[in-house]
């Protein structure tokens, strides 16, 4: 079924566009970009490509997406893996899972592989004993250590704690290149509601900036689910067109959601 998902995944292909806001970062990754685009002209350089970026922050600030752009920007594979696929009970299996995943993307290169929660494999090793884990990472180590630079393929690891992470794998040469995604801002906001609401039908005293303005401290992903909560409102009551009042329903459902998550971890 992880195969599945992955074929799926390169499937898709999404692009700088569909991340709204993020435009230092995206500007950050134009370097990456033209290196994958042109390989040729630094090669002949000897420039070689940045092998691993780590991108870090609260969740459902559009890690993934931006990862899954920087492959659709390139038009190379897209390979998506979890850290806690590599999470195991036997000795061995998940240093060899992150050896195939390896081995994939060289078959597939150009790629992007993404690991999104690396902290699950990640993490400090002398934080706890845990040989399989411990495997796991050096295993990834070496890979990220022992591919060639010219075969272009790009690692993009995401985590929302990076301070756990075990300093080997932040090192030169490995994830080097750490970025920073933090919640939105009130533009932003705006600008993923945008992305969102593109081709719903809106009733004409909808103020995206209103919208943007109520939302403070959301996450893209919380904007996408309030866009997704109103139109199904609006689907229950009949309309013919997403109106205010779905909208605040929709805030007031997805508010009350982060109320009861932060009142489980206070
Ligand atoms: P996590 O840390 O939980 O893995 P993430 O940072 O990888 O989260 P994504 O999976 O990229 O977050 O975002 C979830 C969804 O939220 C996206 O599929 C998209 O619909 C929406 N989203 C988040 N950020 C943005 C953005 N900047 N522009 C447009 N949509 C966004």
């Amino acid at each position: 079924r992880q195969e599945e998902k992955k074929e799926d995944s390169s499937k898709t292909k999404v692009y700088f566009d569909d991340v709204a806001g993020l435009e230092e970062v995206k500007e950050d990754l134009q370097e990456i970009i033209d290196f994958m685009k042109n390989p040729e002209k630094y090669n002949k350089m000897g420039a070689k490509i940045p092998r691993g970026i780590m991108f870090y922050g609260p969740p459902g600030t559009g890690k993934t997406l931006l990862a899954s752009a920087i492959s659709g920007e390139t038009n190379s594979n897209f390979i998506y893996a979890s850290g806690s696929e590599f999470v195991e009970k036997y000795v061995g299996v998940g240093a060899s899972r992150i050896r195939s995943l390896f081995e994939k993307a060289k078959k597939q290169a150009p790629c992007v592989i993404f690991i999104d929660e690396m902290d699950a494999i990640g993490v400090s090793r002398s934080s706890d004993n845990n040989s399989e884990r411990d495997q796991t990472l050096n295993q990834l180590l070496i890979e990220l250590d022992g591919f060639n630079r010219y075969d272009n393929i790009v690692v993009i690891g995401a985590t929302n704690r990076i301070e756990l992470l075990d300093e080997a794998l932040l090192r030169p040469g490995r994830f080097d290149r750490h970025i920073y995604i933090g919640n939105p801002n009130v533009r932003s906001r705006e600008e993923i509601l945008k992305v969102h609401l593109k081709n719903k039908p809106l009733d004409q005293d909808v103020n995206i900036k209103q919208l943007a303005r109520k939302t403070h401290g959301m996450s893209g992903a919380h904007l996408a689910n309030i866009v997704n909560e109103a139109a199904i409102f609006a689907v229950r009551e009949n309309h013919s067109s997403i109106g205010n009042e779905e909208f605040n329903k929709a805030i007031e459902r997805v508010m009350a959601g982060l109320k009861n998550k932060s009142a489980v971890i206070t």
